[in-house]
């Protein structure tokens, strides 16, 4: 208890004043499992966050240990910069089985710095290179990461060589309307800004979406609108990139989420669990696109042994397992719960996901709602940071996110069980309970 508070104290004295999680979830993990967390206070989570949804398999999973600690044991190296290796040639095998058919057919790797965000650089340059053009196509609430370009491209930033485009949503529809009229409507909205030849707008270099917004509130995009935005960026040759980065790996109950609409994307930005915990992040592509001159890109850490062999040992049990179907059954079964929840308590806006990535958003029961009919009342983030430590707690960590941070969400390891699930839904709706009285 001592050391835990101890810990704690310091880190909060020392790191900086942009720490995010750890302002809300103040503990100490020393052990986890699956989806639990030991505290070093002896306290035990579930673990919700799971590594903001890169612990596809839950912490320190046997298949992936076992996988690091082969290569460690075999005496490879464990750092080779962009050599070719064992370990890396099983990766890409792997990757490229996973990857829609159509896609893999034509698909290039480039392997990138160790995050997310570098990935999504690496696709902006990507697509400037192959298209000779600057602008970047962007929606509403959009997160890409934190290094300039894709932050350049995520929700709240300051728009320097990005159009941003509105986003379908039902809830919060920006039409007001939702539904497929209210996609229909985003995406003609898409479709006059590229045209409109009036305005000068030139032509961009690419678009990126997620399939799913995640740190945007969990909004899925209709499988109509995701496939209207095929359409529209094929017709006029602009590489479509798809940021799987966190949707990937079964998470939204597909293997890649943009298999739930069928689309073929030019390129595709993958990070957070296909490295199994560890970092890793590739942008794999069509190879037309691949213009680049040796050595265009570049990073001391793209060969990340340890996380390649992580990576190879999860993507083969997702598959082999069919954790992206059981995603879908169970997500679609926590949802329904959530619903229920939501009938009985009117601080529950709204409850969406798809596969097991699952937001809940809160809002204000006491005021009027937003528009004229019923539309939705106004975000209560105060509240949706009140049932986090009501969660916190219960012994249940869960993430906010959405535009007024006001979702929470939950990220479940695809490896949880029905029972764990069940405790996830009882200690959330009890702290729901509580905030709400
Ligand atoms: N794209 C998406 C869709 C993400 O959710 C994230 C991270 N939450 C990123 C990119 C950036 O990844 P990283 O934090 O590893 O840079």
């Amino acid at each position: 208890r001592a050391a835990h508070e101890g810990i704690l104290r310091r880190q909060s004295a020392r790191e900086s004043a942009a720490r995010t999680y750890a302002r809300a979830l103040p503990i100490v993990p020393v052990r986890a499992r699956g989806l639990t967390i030991e505290g070093a206070d002896g306290r035990r989570y579930l673990d919700c966050l799971s590594g903001a949804g890169t612990l596809a398999l839950g912490h320190n999973h046997p298949v992936v240990l076992e996988a690091i600690r082969k290569v460690l044991d075999s005496g490879a190296p464990l750092h080779v910069l962009d050599l070719a290796t064992p370990v890396k040639d099983a990766f890409t095998t792997e990757l490229f089985r996973t990857l829609p058919p159509e896609f893999a057919a034509r698909a290039r790797v480039q392997f990138c710095g160790p995050a997310g965000t570098d990935a999504v650089e690496a696709a902006f340059k990507l697509v400037r290179a192959a298209t000779g053009r600057a602008g970047m196509l962007a929606f509403t609430g959009a997160y890409h990461g934190m290094t300039a370009g894709a932050l350049e491209a995520s929700g709240g930033a300051t728009e320097v060589r990005v159009a941003r485009l509105p986003y379908p949503q039902d809830y919060r529809c920006p039409f007001g309307i939702g539904g497929e009229r209210g996609a229909e409507l985003a995406a003609r909205w898409t479709e006059s800004l590229l045209d409109d030849t009036k305005s000068g707008v030139p032509r961009p270099a690419g678009m990126i979406l997620e399939p799913v917004q995640g740190e945007g509130g969990v909004i899925p995009a209709p499988d109509d609108w995701m496939r209207r935005m095929r359409e529209i960026t094929a017709a006029r040759s602009i590489p479509l990139i798809a940021d799987e980065v966190q949707t990937g790996v079964g998470r939204t109950g597909a293997f890649w989420a943009v298999e739930h609409s069928g689309i073929t994307p030019d390129v595709m930005v993958l990070s957070k669990a296909i490295g199994g915990s560890l970092p890793l992040a590739v942008v794999v592509y069509r190879d037309d696109l691949d213009v680049w001159q040796p050595g265009a890109h570049a990073g001391t850490f793209r060969g990340n042994q340890l996380a390649m062999a992580a990576g190879t040992a999860t993507l083969a049990y997702v598959r082999e397992n069919g954790l992206a179907e059981r995603a879908a059954t169970l997500g679609s079964r926590m949802l329904t719960q959530l619903r229920r929840l939501a009938e009985e308590f009117p601080c529950i806006g709204d409850v969406r996901g798809r596969g097991l990535m699952i937001g809940v958003e809160l809002v204000d029961p006491e005021s009027a709602p937003d528009t004229t009919t019923d539309g939705p009342r106004p975000a209560a983030p105060e509240l949706a940071a009140a049932v986090q430590r009501e969660c916190l707690r219960r012994g249940l960590i869960v993430e906010l996110g959405g535009r007024r941070a006001s979702v929470v969400r939950l990220l479940p390891p695809l490896t949880i069980s029905d029972e764990q699930a069940t405790a996830v839904l009882d200690r959330l709706a009890d702290a729901v309970a509580t905030v709400a009285t």
